[in-house]
């Protein structure tokens, strides 16, 4: 059979591995063209070398005399930069895992989904910042958006079959993070490290932050309202400490319909990867009776604001996601660094929203301009802080 050909954007990270990890079990099924990292030169230049990519791709131009390097001899071309992140997944592959964190990541995703491929899309950020403009992009190019995260995915395969105008619901389920049974002074004091260890999932160290805080929930209601189109008011979060139920539908008739798996995003990952057919992982089988209990209860916005204020911003629409979401990849850097408390990153959000309005971006370039100018309102109230 014809190899399908596919290009990995954020290679090195958690979920870039895990794809890789899967790559790997399906030798001849798959050709390799980009693979990148933001640095990581030695280690981008491994993975390139073991599956003989065509091209690896270092988006901080630093890491490039590195890349070079270690890949001498290998047949492998390097490039550095943003720009040759956009040229890498212009190339157009098959399919085109997008899986860079944050908004850095929307400009190499929208190129792969100009080349109107399949695009699974882990990097949310992209799809909350760019919103229409990026769906519109979809359906301009023909292209076929496949949800990697692990709520989007379970909603999709749940609405297999189904039609989105009989949904009533959907329900996002959240682990409610490291600190969902802690108390509002306990969270004021709430360390990095602390923040990092989530209980269920291993994930780089801005989505668990954002797990923690619960704005990875409120970026994910953001993401739903994008790729589902059921409307706002039929979009509900659950809090679900076990991660058994990765998401529900709910439809008019009162049947719910939810898709269960283990923690591990491998199973999702694999999903996008053999859509609309499935294949074999290395995951742990479900064990529900090891399991035992599967609990649910309604999230606290008083403890967590997070998901309140993206609930706001997807209602008020236009840039507000984006300015929602370059302020929270802010205030979490700021976090991470030791500058500002656990507590002050959704307030920070909270005050970057009241302050900046700009008009709806209509293009890519406004977006990137949009969030360029809500980074920098960020960091000087971090500054401040
Ligand atoms: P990670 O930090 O482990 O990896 C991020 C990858 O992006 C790395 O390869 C890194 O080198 C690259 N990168 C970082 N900054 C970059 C920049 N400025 N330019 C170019 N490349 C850059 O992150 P992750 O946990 O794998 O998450 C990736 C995306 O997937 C995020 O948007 C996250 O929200 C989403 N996601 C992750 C998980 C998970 O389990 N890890 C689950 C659902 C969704
Ligand atoms: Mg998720």
């Amino acid at each position: 059979m014809h190899p399908r050909s596919i290009s990995i954007l954020g290679a090195t990270g958690s979920v870039g591995t895990s794809t890789l990890d899967l790559v790997r079990r399906e030798p001849g099924k798959w050709r390799i063209v980009a693979l990148t990292a933001n640095c990581q030169a030695a280690e981008l230049a491994m993975l390139a070398r073991e599956f003989s990519a065509e091209i690896a791709v270092v988006g901080d131009e630093r890491c490039l005399p590195d890349l070079r390097e270690a890949l001498t001899g290998s047949g492998v071309e390097a490039a550095g930069g943003p720009a040759a992140l956009v040229e890498a997944a212009a190339r157009g592959a098959d399919l085109t895992v997008a899986a860079i964190v944050g908004c850095a990541g929307l400009a190499p995703t929208m190129a792969a989904i100009e080349q109107g491929g399949t695009v699974a899309l882990a990097n949310k950020e992209a799809l909350v910042s760019a919103g229409e403009v990026m769906t519109a992009a979809v359906t301009r190019h023909a292209a076929t958006l496949l949800p990697v995260d692990s709520e989007h995915n379970a909603i999709f395969q749940c609405l297999a079959g189904g039609h989105i105008d009989d949904v009533r619901w959907i329900t996002l389920t959240a682990s409610g993070g490291p600190f969902r049974d802690w108390s509002a002074e306990r969270l004021a004091a709430a360390t990095p490290a602390e923040a990092v260890k989530h209980p269920n999932w291993s994930m780089g160290a801005k989505i668990s932050v954002d797990s923690a805080t619960m704005f990875n929930k409120g970026l994910e209601l953001i993401e739903a309202f994008h790729l589902f189109p059921v409307g706002l008011e039929r979009l509900r979060i659950i809090v679900h400490p076990q991660s058994v139920v990765h998401s529900m539908v709910e439809y008019r008739d009162g049947s719910t319909l939810a898709q269960l798996g283990p923690s591990d995003m491998r199973v999702p990952i694999a999903s996008t990867l053999a859509w609309p057919g499935r294949m074999d992982t290395a995951c742990e089988p479900l064990d529900l009776a090891a399991i035992g209990e599967l609990t649910f209860r309604a999230p606290d916005e008083e403890r967590f604001p997070a998901t309140r204020l993206a609930r706001e911003a997807a209602q008020a629409g236009g840039a507000m996601p984006a300015v929602l979401n370059a302020a929270n990849e802010v205030a979490v850097a700021a976090f991470l660094a030791g500058q500002i408390r656990f507590t002050r990153i959704a307030a920070h959000v909270e005050e970057i929203l009241a302050r900046f309005a700009p008009p709806p971006p209509a293009s890519l370039e406004e977006v990137l301009a949009v969030d360029g100018e809500a980074r920098s309102r960020a960091r000087l109230l971090t500054e401040s802080a």
